[in-house]
């Protein structure tokens, strides 16, 4: 898939756009496996590489976009019963923007800036941890006491689902608290993944 830098909120004409290089996407690439194995530290499940061994539950990143309707682009999704999500590189990196408050400024010639860095972080972050929510839902399925939050008001938890949560991308939600689980999903999880059990 490509890696690119594209400016969030556009200002005036032309789409300022620049390639990530090859020392970006390693950082990406270790940010978001880095984000995912924190989501899942109390959590008994090995995270594995795409190479590393047949996985039980997959996620794979596209570099391409998907809306589901005029302005909803979301930022991971996954099928009901299905092993395998998808999360989205471009919604990652523009909400990333956003998080940090970059959406207006055009970095695509300052690849060296404290700023650019911060970007790319903040989209490897919010890969791995849309990746954490979407693993989620396929571990919970459809469990009625046991669901995914998937509510927009909830911020600074994985089960929240809203791509716009700053703390998806800065690991941070409010009070400065790190992401984490609400307890209820992630005693959920916990339960079904060591006892394969749900409360329906
Ligand atoms: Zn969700």
């Amino acid at each position: 898939m490509d890696y690119f830098y594209q400016m969030a909120q556009q200002s005036g004409s032309g789409t300022p756009q620049v390639e990530r290089n090859e020392f970006q996407v390693v950082q990406i690439r270790s940010a978001a496996d880095a984000a995912l194995k924190f989501a899942f530290r109390a959590i008994p499940v090995r995270i594995l590489g795409i190479n590393e061994s047949q996985p039980t539950n997959m996620v794979e990143v596209s570099g391409r976009e998907y809306c589901d309707g005029p302005g909803s682009c979301p930022c991971g999704l996954t099928a009901p019963n299905r092993k395998a999500s998808t999360v989205w590189y471009g919604c990652n990196e523009s909400n990333a923007q956003w998080a940090l408050n970059l959406q207006g400024t055009d970095l695509s010639a300052a690849t060296a800036s404290k700023s650019f860095s911060d970007v790319v972080q903040a989209t490897g972050r919010g890969i791995g941890n849309t990746a954490a929510h979407e693993i989620a839902h396929q571990f919970l399925e459809n469990s009625f006491s046991c669901a995914m939050n998937d509510d927009l008001s909830k911020t600074g938890v994985y089960d929240g689902g809203n791509a716009k949560d700053p703390s998806m991308y800065t690991g941070l939600g409010p009070g400065r608290q790190p992401l984490h689980w609400s307890t209820n999903t992630g005693l959920c999880l916990f339960n079904k993944i060591l006892w394969n059990t749900v409360r329906q």
